[in-house]
């Protein structure tokens, strides 16, 4: 039998879930204390344990309104975690897990004009598509070093996301 049993499967999604989280993390320079996911009678959920002041290193400028740059970088790294969802396993669409995040960022911006939310939308699918493409190596490499251990300190992760992109460069 070549099935993967589904339980294995759904622990893949989770871990490759917050291995979104954790790269658009790395990207903004927000810190965490670990990742983990683990298994609660059976379900595999996934966190990120921040620490309590967040703090903010650099930001990009967009050709987007102002009033957005305050929420971009949690916006995308909770986007990053539904998409990287949807990267992984494309046929799952809007069935996972990752939705949740989705509607949370979407709750923030329901009272603004829908041309903007629909640019911003549009902006926050590319930008971070684009993200987790081009460093889906540390994506795949630390959603398998989660598989494996289920908790990574933020400086277990950036190591395994350095050896990745030394990696990536090398064969490309
Ligand atoms: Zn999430």
């Amino acid at each position: 039998m070549n099935k993967i049993p589904k339980m294995e499967t759904h622990k893949r999604l989770v871990a490759y879930h917050e291995a979104g989280h954790v790269i658009a993390h790395i990207e903004s320079h927000i810190a965490f204390k670990y990742v983990r996911i683990r298994s609660i009678n059976g379900v595999y959920t996934g966190l990120i344990e921040l620490y309590p002041s967040k703090s903010s290193k650099s930001l990009e400028y967009f050709l987007i309104p102002s009033y957005f740059f305050k929420n971009f970088p949690l916006d995308f790294i909770g986007y990053a975690g539904y998409l990287a969802e949807s990267i992984y396993k494309p046929e799952i669409n809007n069935n996972h897990g990752g939705y949740d995040d989705l509607q949370r960022i979407k709750s923030c911006y329901k009272d603004f004009p829908t041309d903007l939310k629909e640019k911003y939308f549009q902006f926050l699918e590319s930008y971070t598509r684009n993200a987790l493409v081009k460093d889906w190596y540390a994506v795949s490499a630390i959603a398998e070093a989660l598989i494996e251990k289920e908790t990574l300190t933020l400086d277990r992760a950036l190591s395994i996301a350095k050896n990745a992109a030394a990696m990536q460069a090398g064969l490309s």
